[in-house]
């Protein structure tokens, strides 16, 4: 899995796992469980024998993992509706906000607290659904935090449309990666100050589609 991880958060970066996130030249990056759990491992979801028991158990355990699977996509996609609304200040709709409450209420349901040295870790278990019950609780977590405002969408031409978490100091971040979107909007602005009038008016040439994620140097 070499799709950058852009976002500063897990929710967001799972939400941008379709490149760009809007428009007619959507790429989807998860096509099964193996992509799942491939992505989690790269986004640090999963890690260590946990990943290794969830990769093996969706190998062997296929009517379960296509379960799983299809339920951490439609979860996916309700998220991206609920944040793709907190970052235009809009309500988030109520059937997107159920289906999230529905997730980490199992994610709740199949947790426990295990004792580890002096203190109580919750902790989730190792089967097909732990990354969509994983996600659920960070996705809650992060609606009730007070930085929720830094939740943004970027702007970028192409339909980026990718969600991000905003960590700059003054909260001026724009836009999903600088070297990207923020480099071609540069570049558009530059050429628009180019351009002389031109003779006749013909249109122009379609673009083609941008996707402006696709895997290249680390950002
Ligand atoms: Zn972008």
């Amino acid at each position: 899995m070499k799709l950058r991880l852009l976002a500063d958060h897990p929710v967001l970066n799972f939400i941008n796992t379709i490149d760009p996130r809007e428009g007619p030249h959507r790429v989807e990056y998860l096509s099964g469980f193996a992509d799942l759990v491939d992505w989690a491992r790269h986004g640090g979801i999963l890690t260590g024998r946990n990943a290794r028991k969830i990769a093996v158990e969706g190998k062997y355990n296929l009517r379960d993992a296509t379960r799983a699977f299809k339920r951490a996509i439609e979860l996916r996609e309700a998220l991206y509706t609920i944040f793709v609304n907190v970052a235009a200040r809009r309500p988030a709709p109520s059937d997107a906000m159920a289906q999230l409450v529905g997730a980490h209420r199992d994610a709740l349901a199949h947790g426990a607290f295990v004792r580890t040295g002096d203190r109580f870790q919750w902790v989730l278990p190792a089967t097909p659904d732990f990354v969509r019950w994983r996600i659920a609780e960070d996705a809650i977590e992060l609606l009730q935090s007070t930085k929720l405002n830094r939740v943004k969408r970027c702007p970028g031409s192409g339909d980026c449309g990718w969600l991000f978490f905003d960590t700059s100091k003054n909260a001026t971040r724009r836009w999903c990666s600088m070297e990207g979107c923020g480099n071609r909007a540069k570049l558009r602005r530059f050429l628009r100050r180019q351009k002389r009038p031109a003779p006749d008016s013909r249109p122009a040439a379609p673009t083609p589609p941008i996707r402006p994620h696709a895997p290249s140097a680390p950002r």
